[in-house]
């Protein structure tokens, strides 16, 4: 069995930062499942790009490069709320991007001297004496390797966050997304509030001539909830058509601090593995970067209680999502939220409409 000083689980944002940034003395493998192929797992995302996330990726010195970024750059968010039947349009500071080119770009930072497994699933992990296990399929190969430190950078469902805290409570929501051909008569950024649907919120917006549309549903009847609010949609003026592809996984929308986990025993969890996901927007890529150079920091420094340096370290970043809560009743109370949207607070006058 190969032995590893650290073991990274997911490359997504989260994971690609921390392998880009762990000082070449660490012995470090970084495991995947998703690859460059056609037909690898692609993370179902809005693909928006937050003026937080981009101060991030400015902190790390790098650049954006143009082939991420995809047709149009919208500059306002039309949100509809289909409870009042109020429309008001918000300036918006994102970047619309390609989610899966962004995270392969992230993945190539990644210097020569880590070893990368992609299209492989980490399917089993245990701890032996001082020893991380990890357990990962490669072409139906069963591969075993020790690692001293164990990183989870696997997202809303991730093993390590299972096998850490198996009864830990978090509030998950399962996000459904579809891709059409764009027949709107012009390319938008929308934000849909539905109560009857869902206590969260959907999103719908252009991308290179295609359009998506998406949204975070409670788990039970997800799939139905979904459906019925494309046709509530479809009579608000939205153009679906047949969709060419539908995407569905879990996320992660904490509502209290203990929904926050980052890890103990040599184990850590950074990006949504630890629930660092804005309860009010479910904006995650800034948080991902953030705490995976935070820890990449810790580690590098040697320091004798990492896991302890992490947890603290992470505080401001535990709180500043906290706090995001406090905003949550006007954005989600359907009363508050159409006494804040008719109000017409920090909206962009003269394009605003009812439905
Ligand atoms: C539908 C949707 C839309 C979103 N839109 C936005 C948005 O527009 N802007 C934004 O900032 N945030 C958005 N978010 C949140 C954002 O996608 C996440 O917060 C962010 O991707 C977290 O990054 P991460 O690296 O922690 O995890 P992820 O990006 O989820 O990466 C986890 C990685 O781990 C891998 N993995 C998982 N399990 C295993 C395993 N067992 N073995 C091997 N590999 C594994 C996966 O392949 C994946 O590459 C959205 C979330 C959803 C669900």
């Amino acid at each position: 069995m190969r032995e590893y000083d650290i073991a990274i689980i997911g490359l997504g944002p989260a994971g690609s930062i921390l392998a880009s940034l762990l000082s070449d003395t660490f012995s470090v493998i970084a495991i995947d499942k998703k690859s460059d192929s056609p037909a690898s797992f692609h993370k179902p995302c809005g693909g928006l790009l937050s003026p937080d996330a981009q101060k991030e990726i400015a902190l790390l010195g790098l650049n954006l490069p143009k082939d991420i970024l995809v047709d149009p750059q919208i500059f306002s968010v039309r949100t509809l709320d289909l409870d009042s039947g109020l429309c008001r349009s918000y300036q918006r500071m994102y970047l619309n991007m390609d989610r899966h080119r962004f995270d392969l770009w992230l993945a190539s930072l990644i210097p020569p001297g880590v070893t990368v497994e992609t299209g492989c699933e980490v399917t089993e992990l245990r701890r032996t004496g001082e020893k991380y296990v990890l357990t990962y399929k490669k072409e139906r190969q069963s591969i075993a390797v020790g690692a001293s430190f164990v990183v989870g950078a696997d997202g809303a469902n991730s093993l390590l966050y299972r096998f850490l805290y198996p009864n830990g409570k978090d509030r998950r929501y399962v996000s459904i997304q579809q891709w059409f051909t764009d027949r709107n008569p012009q390319p938008f950024y929308s934000c849909v509030f539905d109560s009857e649907n869902t206590d969260c919120y959907s999103w719908a917006v252009s991308k290179n001539g295609k359009f998506i549309f998406g949204g975070a549903y409670p788990y039970r009847n997800s799939r139905k909830r979904f459906e019925k609010q494309k046709e509530k949609l479809q009579k608000s003026g939205f153009s679906f058509g047949e969709p060419e592809k539908t995407e569905a996984c879990l996320v992660r929308r904490p509502n209290s601090l203990r929904h926050f986990r980052f890890g103990k025993d040599y184990a850590f969890l950074i990006g949504e593995a630890a629930g660092l996901v804005s309860p009010s927007s479910l904006e995650g890529i800034s948080s991902a970067v953030k705490s995976a150079r935070i820890l990449a920091e810790i580690l590098n420094s040697g320091c004798k209680n990492p896991n302890r340096r992490y947890g603290l370290a992470v505080f401001g970043l535990r709180v500043k999502l906290w706090l995001k809560l406090l905003k949550c009743p006007f954005i989600f109370n359907r009363f508050l939220r159409k006494w804040v949207m008719k109000s017409g607070l920090k909206s962009l006058k003269g394009k605003n409409l009812t439905l």
